[in-house]
């Protein structure tokens, strides 16, 4: 390692509280650190020199790969027009009632207004906000619980950390908060009877949702929450008729159904949305990341019409909503996403994610089938994940102490290559930049094979497996 990079470490080490790390083993120097220096298209590039091929687009994010030059006119641009202003009591400005006319051209019908933040912890924060305030206006002040699902994410503020449904979220954090409960995950890789098909697997999970409502009362359940495809939970594209049966559930009780955008939106799918590619007819929906890609931070509330309407006879009623962030539809942010979605379309690359997507899926198929070590390859569009068991024929898991999926992740690395290993299960994931070629799949997929060959061998050769 340099001597500049070992400064640097030590500098971050001894200053930097770092997300999602294990704090103790880093500040005593156990676990190395990366510098990253720059990055280009779908590489970014260390203070060692390396350049990986980022195939999870930072953290499923950075859609149209980075350095777009275009990009940074943009925000200079904005920032020398207007680099702030509010958007309280009605101030408003050109980006934004720009942006927010796209957003709602591109979403389902029947949605209203956007309202902004800048993560999507805080837009699903909004969301559970929107969804007491709309059941007082109604005069319902029970109806007030929301049902995520096992092994969902939404963020880790505490109550969108709430929502989540990873154990890891939760633990010694005291979550989850009340009013918030979880119901089973789509998860039909993992189901318990091998016979069921997909559209019984489906039928299974909403009915199992029917038995929690039931069991906490339809009086007292306000909303679900739910990513379209099921995001760091694993990767996992529902099986078979999953939406329409549990969009009949929440129809029968009244419930609100938020469609968390933040992944899917914006093209990952393949589709404009995940909610569009499955019908979901969502009265409420979180967007983030892929707004922007995230050359800034800025995330969104989509509000159905449904609850716009009761959401202003609320205020007629009680004066202004009591809901504001200083940086809501900040111009930097808004600027960043017009310029996002201009790339987007003039590139096609919500097309790209359908066609080279496809390939990035029959690629997985071609070369893991039949893998020892892989039980099942999955996704959709450009978003994938390979699972890895210790018997594929009857899906037996591996032993987590034997760290399979960041042994994985880390053998990738060493092929020159960033796939995520997902924080539960031995999963490793792929969400590249939307711009992605099918060269790049194939590179991709290759550089996999290799690490994930190389892994196999190991565990064989030392007996572990
Ligand atoms: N919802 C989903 C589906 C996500 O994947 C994420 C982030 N991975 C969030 C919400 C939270 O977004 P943020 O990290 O910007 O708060």
């Amino acid at each position: 390692m340099t001597l500049r990079t070992q400064q640097w470490l030590e500098a971050d080490r001894n200053t930097v509280f770092h997300a999602s790390t294990p704090l103790g083993q880093y500040a005593r120097g156990e676990l190395n650190g990366r510098i990253v220096t720059g990055a280009e298209g779908i590489r970014i590039k260390d203070s060692e020199g390396n350049e990986l091929i980022d195939a999870f687009a930072g953290l499923y994010c950075v859609n149209i790969g980075y350095g777009r030059v275009e990009m940074a006119e943009a925000l200079y641009q904005q920032a020398r027009k207007l680099a702030y202003y509010h958007t309280y009591v009605g101030h408003s400005h050109e980006a934004l009632i720009e942006l927010s006319r796209r957003i709602l051209a591109k979403a389902p019908a029947g949605m209203s207004k956007v309202y902004y933040g800048l993560s999507g912890s805080d837009a699903n924060e909004t969301q559970i906000k929107l969804v007491w305030y709309y059941n007082n206006v109604l005069g319902r002040p029970e109806k007030k619980k929301i049902i995520a699902r096992e092994r969902g994410y939404h963020g880790s503020s505490v109550a969108a950390g709430s929502l989540t449904g990873l154990p890891l979220f939760h633990a010694h954090f005291d979550l989850p908060m009340e009013r918030i409960h979880h119901t089973v995950a789509p998860y039909y890789y993992r189901r318990e009877d091998s016979t069921m098909s997909e559209q019984a697997f489906s039928r299974w999970c909403a009915d199992q949702l029917e038995q929690k409502i039931l069991a906490e009362g339809p009086d007292t359940v306000a909303a679900m929450i739910a990513e379209p495809v099921l995001g760091t939970g694993g990767i996992v594209p529902p099986p078979a008729g999953y939406w329409s049966e549990i969009r009949k559930v929440l129809d029968q009780y009244d419930i609100l159904l938020i469609a968390d955008e933040v992944v899917c939106g914006f093209g990952r799918l393949g589709a404009e949305f995940g909610s569009m590619y499955y019908d979901m007819r969502p009265d409420l929906m979180t967007i983030a990341k892929g707004l922007t890609s995230a050359y800034q931070p800025l995330s969104g509330a989509i509000v159905g019409e449904k609850v716009w309407k009761i959401l202003e006879q609320g205020t007629d009623d009680w004066g202004a909503i009591g809901h504001g962030y200083t940086y809501s539809g900040h111009p930097m942010g808004a600027a960043a996403a017009l310029c996002n979605l201009d790339i987007i379309e003039r590139e096609g690359l919500v097309a790209n994610a359908e066609s080279t997507g496809a390939h990035l899926q029959q690629r997985m198929r071609d070369t893991f089938a039949g893998h020892p070590l892989v039980g099942e390859c999955r996704g959709i569009g450009l978003l994938a994940a390979l699972e890895f068991a210790a018997d594929p024929a009857s899906r037996t898991p591996l032993d987590p102490a034997l760290k399979v999926g960041p042994r994985i992740a880390a053998a990738c690395l060493q092929q020159g290559l960033i796939a995520r290993a997902m924080p539960h299960g031995d999963i490793l994931g792929f969400a590249p930049p939307l711009v992605v070629t099918p060269d790049d799949i194939d590179d991709i997929v290759a550089r996999t094979a290799k690490a994930v060959n190389r892994v196999t061998d190991e565990l064989v050769r030392s007996g572990e497996w």
